[in-house]
């Protein structure tokens, strides 16, 4: 029997955004009441308008997000297979706020999660910052972060992306982002803003997180969403 764990945060009104983003909107567009006027025999409708950044809040980035490269693929011209396959979970949750997560810690964690990281798996990290802040300001910066091994560990492991559980892979005391560029030099992505990893660490699944498809978006809102056999 297949088992579906939702790894999506919920969009609203009010959600923390990442320091910057534009902050989701969300309002009735149409109510039931306005539309009953237009139609006959008691139909009616409503419908909501949203208003938020592409990068919020479970989302992939696209390449273009992260490479200024002209020939860089924004999210509509990346290939389908990118965001769906073979998924591992590990938990690096032992790592504080601001600390950094080595190459060395990866495979450390790996190996007390029993976890063996093929290539072209999508690995996801939990950090446990969306267990511990959901909903709060402290969520938006108070989480560890890859180290440049940690990045060059996820390029020579070859994962075709991966994911966290917090607004960015990279430490937020960072300011040179080591993971993004080196998701710059490979072209290998990830996802930001998952949740629920602590039902899937040491499991082996498929991964499926589609992003929406915004012509030139430089990421998107995905359903993310983990299928265990
Ligand atoms: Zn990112």
């Amino acid at each position: 029997m297949v088992q579906l764990i939702d790894l999506s945060q919920e969009i609203y009104q009010g959600m923390e955004v990442y320091p910057g983003h534009q902050k989701t909107i969300i309002w009735q567009h149409a109510s039931h009441e306005e539309t009953a006027a237009r139609f006959e025999g008691g139909m009616s409708y409503q419908s909501n308008a949203i208003l938020m950044c592409d990068h919020g809040p479970t989302h992939v980035d696209s390449v273009s997000h992260f490479d200024p490269a002209p020939e860089a693929a924004p999210i509509d011209q990346m290939a389908l297979d990118t965001f769906y396959g073979p998924a591992v979970c590990i938990d690096i949750s032992h790592k504080g706020v601001h600390e950094y997560i080595s190459g060395e810690e990866l495979q450390e964690a790996c190996d007390a999660a029993g976890v063996n990281v093929l290539p072209g798996d999508i690995l996801l990290m939990r950090t446990g910052t969306h267990d511990k802040y959901a909903g709060t300001p402290a969520y938006s910066n108070q989480h560890p972060g890859l180290d440049d091994s940690a990045a060059e560990w996820l390029a020579e492991k070859r994962v075709k992306a991966f994911g966290v559980d917090c607004p960015t892979p990279d430490n937020p005391i960072s300011k040179t982002y080591p993971v993004h560029m080196m998701c710059r030099r490979t072209g290998i992505t990830h996802y930001e803003n998952l949740t629920n990893l602590d039902k899937v660490v040491g499991k082996r699944f498929i991964f499926a997180g589609f992003p929406l498809r915004i012509r030139d978006g430089t990421g998107s809102p995905v359903r993310a969403v983990a299928i265990l056999e």
